[in-house]
């Protein structure tokens, strides 16, 4: 039994407490698979963590309860600061940055346990474990520098030839597993100290996987970096579980476990929705348009519009949807979106929200951001709902899309998007296509749909245009 302040309660509390904390994780994923819920199950799941961490602590008299609630201040005033100061566009950096933590987290622990037991004789379980937490954490923690670093434009394309590249991850990768083999033989089985000699194993082993790591995410591109993110996501998890090993801690294995599932899985859906390969992502490249190819497409093609031409469209109109895409997010123009969808409403006017899985930067970014503007769930309507409905749709603004409507990925072959689902817009009467200019979204290729008969262009920056689509509807009713 511990000596802690709850360390006179019997194992079994502690077990109690990690219970009710796995409960509230399962809980708290459950609930983030709808919008709608998705705040609660945050608030579910950190408290699930709060109660482990601060169980933990105490029962194992890690820290006097003061010196824990200093530092449950001093973290979660950090976190506030972070989630509340950083722009909606940067979030999947700073969820690199937190899947970065946690990877570092499970390599420092695994080297803290193999610190405390320099006197041997920590067995071939514990030294395996501790091998496989320092080299997933360790690549997950510089594996999330570089993905963040390359989302907020601060680390460039790798200046190390592709093929080079890869025959340099191969042996990083066999350094890290050799002393990984090195620390379980020499540690595990022989029972020698594992910090012992002029080069223990475990820092080898942390090195060659931080080169490692760097070399992995270093060549891949920046349309990539999401899903990147949400592998590394997975990693982190992975590399929780397996401290929870090394320290025996049910709780960690627990929410561990279900990151690195949860993880997995987001990663796998976010490479369906672009219809692309795990593989594909991590070593292959997507080809980029030239702008050949665009003058090609787009000359004396393109027809402009104006704020008062879409209002005179709008009010013939019965039904219409509205594509939201990583422009509306940079622009912060959910709001004036949301006013235009109600007043049209107002006037009688049917009007649903088309959501692309990989609309913006990050799964789900288009539905937090009309959340947050109070758009009902239900008018948030998933592609393969609103793709059959366009057909029978008079107008469709598109704001800040462009990738998720792309016709190539349906009509081109051999497009760079070729087989993406995307959202079949151009089936309806009339539609309207804002941004600033003619270029390029993510993919980095040209749009046909820019220079169809029934789209007009409606140039400049989302929130602007919304609200003087806004005003002009307003003017005339
Ligand atoms: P895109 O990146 O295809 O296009 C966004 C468009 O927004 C740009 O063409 C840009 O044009 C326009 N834009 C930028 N700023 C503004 C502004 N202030 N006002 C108006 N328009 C603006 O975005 P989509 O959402 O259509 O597609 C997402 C892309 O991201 C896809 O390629 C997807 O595969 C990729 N991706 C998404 C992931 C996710 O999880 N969501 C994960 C991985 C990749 P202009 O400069 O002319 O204004």
């Amino acid at each position: 039994m511990a000596d802690g302040v709850l360390g006179h309660l019997p194992p079994s509390a502690l077990e109690l407490a990690y219970l009710v904390a796995a409960i509230f994780f399962i809980q708290g994923l459950r609930d983030m698979t709808h919008p709608r819920t998705a705040t609660r199950g945050n608030l579910t799941s950190s408290g699930g963590m709060f109660l482990a961490v601060v169980a933990t602590v105490l029962y194992f008299e890690i820290l006097s309860p003061a010196l824990l609630a200093v530092s449950l201040l001093i973290g979660g005033a950090v976190g506030t600061w972070l989630a509340v100061s950083v722009e909606t566009t940067e979030m999947p950096q700073l969820v690199g940055l937190f899947n970065g933590f946690g990877g570092g987290a499970s390599t420092l622990v695994a080297g803290a346990e193999l610190v405390d037991a320099t006197g041997g004789g920590l067995g071939l379980e514990l030294t395996t474990t501790a091998a496989i937490a320092g080299i997933v954490g360790t690549v997950t923690f510089f594996g999330s520098l570089v993905a963040a670093g390359k989302l907020h434009g601060l680390v460039g394309d790798s200046p190390i030839e592709g093929r080079t590249n890869q025959i340099l991850q191969v042996v990083f990768f066999a350094g890290a597993v050799l002393a990984g083999l090195f620390l379980m033989v020499q540690t595990g089985l022989l029972g020698e100290a594992p910090l012992a000699g002029w080069l223990p194993a475990y820092w080898v082993l942390v090195a060659a996987a931080a080169i490692f790591g760097i070399l992995l995410v270093y060549p891949i591109g920046g349309a990539d970096m999401p899903v990147v993110i949400a592998l590394l996501n997975s990693m982190s998890g992975l590399a929780a579980a397996t401290t929870g090993f090394v320290l025996d801690n049910t709780a960690l294995i627990v929410a561990g476990t279900l990151v690195g599932a949860a993880g997995l899985i987001l990663t796998f859906i976010m490479c369906e929705s672009m219809n692309r390969t795990l593989t594909n992502v991590l070593f292959g490249s997507m080809a980029e348009g030239s702008d050949e190819d665009m003058e090609d497409i787009y000359e004396g093609n393109i027809t402009e519009t104006s704020p008062e031409e879409v209002e005179m469209m709008l009010d013939a109109a019965e039904r219409v949807v509205i594509v939201p895409g990583y422009g509306m997010a940079v622009a912060q123009a959910q709001h004036a979106v949301a006013e235009l969808a109600d007043l049209l409403e107002e006037n009688g006017v049917d009007v649903e929200f088309g959501i692309h899985p990989v609309a913006g930067r990050m799964p789900g970014h288009m539905n937090a951001l009309l959340a947050e503007a109070d758009v009902d769930y239900e008018k948030m309507r998933e592609l393969e709902q609103v793709n059959p409905t366009f057909s029978q749709t008079d107008v469709v603004i598109i704001t800040g899309a462009n990738d998720v409507v792309n016709p190539s990925a349906k009509e081109d072959e051999g497009s760079p998007i070729a087989g993406m689902p995307v959202l079949e817009v151009w089936e309806a009467r009339s539609v309207i296509v804002n941004k600033r200019s003619l270029s390029p979204g993510f993919s980095g290729i040209p749009n046909p749909l820019f220079a169809n008969d029934n789209t007009s262009m409606l140039f400049g920056d989302a929130k602007q245009s919304m609200q003087d689509l806004v005003d002009a509807y307003n003017e005339n009713h």
